[in-house]
């Protein structure tokens, strides 16, 4: 896989020596088990994939090569780039500025923006709405776009599954800016279709099952407001059907969309997931680390509205206490934690962080991993901070090197 050019500030020396070993020692990516450093008084399992995917170092390259050759000319991100607030300020600082906030509403009014200005198109892609907008300004907005390839990838499935008249059911959160792409594109194919999650996947296999019902069709247009394509026919629409998804989700939780979806379909279902190899990756590796057991309690690093790092936090915290925080800041020393809560989607402290594993008669060990939009430097700030609080006197390089010493080389 190609390597890209991203600023030093958002690497890490240390994460960077773990994943470099790994992956000379499993280049073909089949041990999904974690590494093990021991501090001492803490060990720290890393997770065997996290951090930057290819689709995030593509969009931060193509993003800081679009400051560098405009100077003095405005420049727009179409929308957060990623999903992660230190890569978003870090490029705000430089002056860039967002036309519309993650749920696509207005930041700066597209009638200010000129010609000559300087649009980026995010990792997640754009509507085919947003793209005549921009087209009618007369701003190119093919120049600097970081459109990740694996996202493209989900268009290009949706016009090949449109062009032999199946429907498209897109399963992916119906405010997050991949699924309104892939929507925008899948209805420009044909009828399309977003479903959230395996509740409204149940929901509408039962409206299948009596589409010819009183009252049903009102069921469904209530229910999938704003998320069916225009004329979309609960009659006609749902017999053929095909799967794709968010590149984000989780694995499973597509699988039974598309198993509940396959046996609603009256005619024929194509339901192949259409999850990208980083979103696998990371959750393979997740589950890899939890299986291994070991771990008192996991930190998941990443941006809050990630959706690939809040699938990580809800496959984690099934198995053990989780905690998902943005950055090391959000660990304070006096034991207070303050962290997000998927469910209640909260920002909310807790005290007593890590206050149990204190009490411990043996070693405890902290499961650290992070989410495809978040940088290395980041959770190494993050790997301090812990060994910060557990007094740890062991130097990071000495246990870096004695642990590669034991996989048998430096
Ligand atoms: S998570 Fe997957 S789809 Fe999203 S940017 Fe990364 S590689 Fe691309």
């Amino acid at each position: 896989m190609r390597s890209f050019d991203i600023p030093d500030h958002f690497k890490s020396p240390i994460i960077s020596k773990v994943k470099d070993k790994r992956k000379e020692l499993d280049a073909r990516k089949l041990d999904f088990s974690p590494t093990l450093l021991d501090f001492g008084a803490v060990k720290i399992q890393l997770a065997r994939h996290f951090g930057f995917c290819f689709g995030v170092e593509n969009a931060i390259e193509i993003s800081y090569k679009a400051i560098f050759e405009n100077p003095g000319k405005r420049v727009f991100l179409l929308s957060q780039m990623i999903h992660n607030p230190e890569v978003n300020e870090d490029l705000e600082s430089r002056g860039v500025k967002f036309l519309m906030d993650t749920k696509g509403r207005e930041l700066t009014p597209l009638k200010e923006v000129q010609p000559d200005d300087i649009i980026i198109i995010p990792a997640f892609g754009a509507s085919l709405e947003m793209e005549g907008k921009l087209k009618a300004i007369g701003v190119d907005f093919k120049k600097y776009n970081t459109t990740c390839p694996f996202v493209e990838r989900v268009w290009n499935r949706a016009y090949k599954l449109g062009d032999k008249d199946y429907t498209v059911i897109i399963h992916g959160k119906p405010d997050h800016e991949e699924t309104r792409a892939t929507f925008s594109h899948a209805s420009n194919a044909g009828a399309a279709l977003v479903v959230a999650d395996i509740g409204e996947a149940l929901a509408l296999a039962s409206l299948m099952a009596n589409k010819d019902a009183v009252g049903v069709e009102k069921t469904f247009s209530e229910m999938f407001k704003g998320r069916a394509s225009a004329g979309f026919n609960l009659s006609k629409d749902l017999e053929n059907i095909g799967v794709v998804n968010q590149t984000t989700m989780i694995a499973s939780e597509t699988q039974e969309i598309a198993d509940v979806l396959k046996k609603a379909a009256k005619g024929s279902a194509n339901t192949k997931d259409t999850l990208c190899y980083a979103t696998n990756d990371n959750q393979k590796a997740t589950l890899g680390a939890l299986d291994e057991g070991g771990a008192d309690l996991v930190i998941v690093v990443g941006g809050y509205n990630s959706s690939n790092t809040s699938h990580i936090v809800e496959i984690c915290e099934k198995k053990k206490p989780t905690f998902f925080i943005r950055n090391e800041l959000e660990i304070k020393e006096d034991g207070v934690i303050d962290h997000f809560d998927i469910h209640a989607q909260a920002h909310i402290s807790s005290e007593g962080f890590m206050s149990e594993l204190f009490d411990l008669e043996r070693v405890p060990t902290i499961l650290l991993t992070s989410g495809a939009s978040c940088p290395d430097a980041s959770v190494e700030r993050v790997l301090h901070k812990i060994l910060a609080r557990f007094d740890c006197g062991n130097d990071v390089d000495s246990v870096l090197n004695n642990w590669a010493l034991n996989l048998g080389s430096d």
